[in-house]
């Protein structure tokens, strides 16, 4: 019999553990000549020795890369005092993410975290087949550890704590992370996502060894300090390799074997290890980046406060504005303003910590609004809309 020239659509069906799931939505892209500030990525191009370390490995395109990743993994185990098979890289941190829920939670078991949070984390769990259990943030766009310690059942295999959060900015203090893991059952991982880490000026023991590196924050003390604590850290935002793709896990031994095991092979090229290790050599310069993006932060928090627009205090590298049934008129002015954020409707508005131009156009962005009557074109607006 000859097939049906119009097959039916869903035929090949697919997964139906899908269809609760929406793709990943980039952060909007940005017009020639506007500000992109909906990613939360670096102001500023690469080092010029981590390009070198790239550019020198470019003639080796046609080999795939050292799968076990020795040299970068090595650098980190020494860095942070652990053994390196407890060490795992992978294309970004969010596929680290996505390893550690494979390794720990399937059809029928729950992941806990708090929402809003990072975008990525409903998605990957139910496309592990566990179910996503999202703990409302606290008044003060924080999270609510003792509503996630109640949200935690003999289902639960994992929490992931975002701290600082994305997209609020606010962070857990590391007595209170303390309090919080110790209570969670040994038998779930705590997965503290540290991807803006290196923007927390409060993510440490005051006690802890090395207290002054501005990666070794709350997360890795409480590792060291507790069997069922993993740690999530990127080269993506401060460090400015985002179009790279490198990130690593520090796990439980158990837990970073079974990550290798659900790894997609090769994830991690060659290029992205070298451009990570470049990094790591290159950590002065990459701190006086880091304050500088600190400072823009501030500065944009305190902007739009003097504009009027309930900003949240952020310790990482963007600012939350929880604008609520504003957000798409500020939307509309930052995107009149030449500034692209990322606008969670009815909800509020990221804007990610740039350059000081990009603040700046921030600033002229909220000053041209009819809200504004001290600006020049306010009036005129006034007029057009009379
Ligand atoms: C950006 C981000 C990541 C991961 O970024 P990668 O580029 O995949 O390393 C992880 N967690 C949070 C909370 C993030 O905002």
């Amino acid at each position: 019999m000859p097939l049906p020239v119009t097959p039916p659509a869903e035929i090949p069906p697919t997964n139906p553990r899908l269809d609760a799931v929406p793709a990943y939505r980039q952060g909007r892209s940005a017009p020639a000549g506007a500000s992109k500030l909906s990613s939360n990525e670096s102001p500023h191009p690469p080092l010029p020795s981590v390009v070198s370390a790239v550019a020198d490995r470019l003639g080796s395109l046609h080999r795939y890369p050292q799968m076990a990743a020795p040299e970068i993994i090595g650098r980190l185990a020494e860095r942070y005092r652990v053994d390196p098979a407890l060490v795992t890289v992978g294309a970004g941190s969010v596929e680290l993410a996505s390893q550690l829920i494979h390794a720990v939670a399937g059809e029928g078991d729950e992941v806990v975290f708090a929402w809003r949070s990072f975008e990525a984390y409903p998605s990957l769990v139910r496309i592990a087949g566990a179910t996503p259990v999202m703990v409302p943030l606290d008044a003060e766009h924080r999270h609510d550890l003792d509503a996630m310690l109640a949200a935690i059942t003999e289902r639960t295999r994992l929490v992931f704590v975002c701290n600082p959060n994305n997209p609020t900015g606010t962070v857990v203090g590391p007595e209170e992370l303390e309090r919080f893991v110790a209570a969670v059952p040994r038998d779930v991982l705590v997965v503290i996502d540290e991807a803006y880490v290196h923007f927390d000026g409060s993510a440490y023991f005051a006690d802890a060894p090395g207290a002054t590196d501005p990666e070794r924050g709350a997360g890795l003390e409480l590792f060291r300090r507790h069997p069922h604590v993993a740690v999530l850290h990127t080269f993506s935002k401060a460090y400015g390799l985002a179009g790279l793709r490198i990130g690593y896990a520090i796990a439980p031994s158990a837990v970073a074997a079974a990550q290798r095991k659900v790894a997609v092979p090769f994830g991690v090229t060659d290029l992205a290890q070298a451009a990570a290790v470049a990094s790591l050599d290159a950590q002065d310069e990459l701190a006086v980046r880091i304050a500088e993006v600190t400072a823009e932060r501030d500065r944009l928090h305190d902007v739009l406060i003097d504009a009027g627009w309930p900003a949240v205090r952020s310790e990482a590298n963007f600012v939350w504005i929880p604008a609520g049934e504003r957000s798409a008129e500020l939307d509309g002015l930052l995107h009149d303003g030449g500034v692209v954020a990322r606008t969670f409707p009815g909800e509020g508005v990221r804007i990610s910590a740039g350059s000081a131009q990009d603040v700046d156009r921030v600033a002229a962005a909220l000053a041209a609004s009819t809200r504004n009557p001290a600006h020049p074109t306010a009036a005129v607006r006034e007029e057009a809309t009379a």
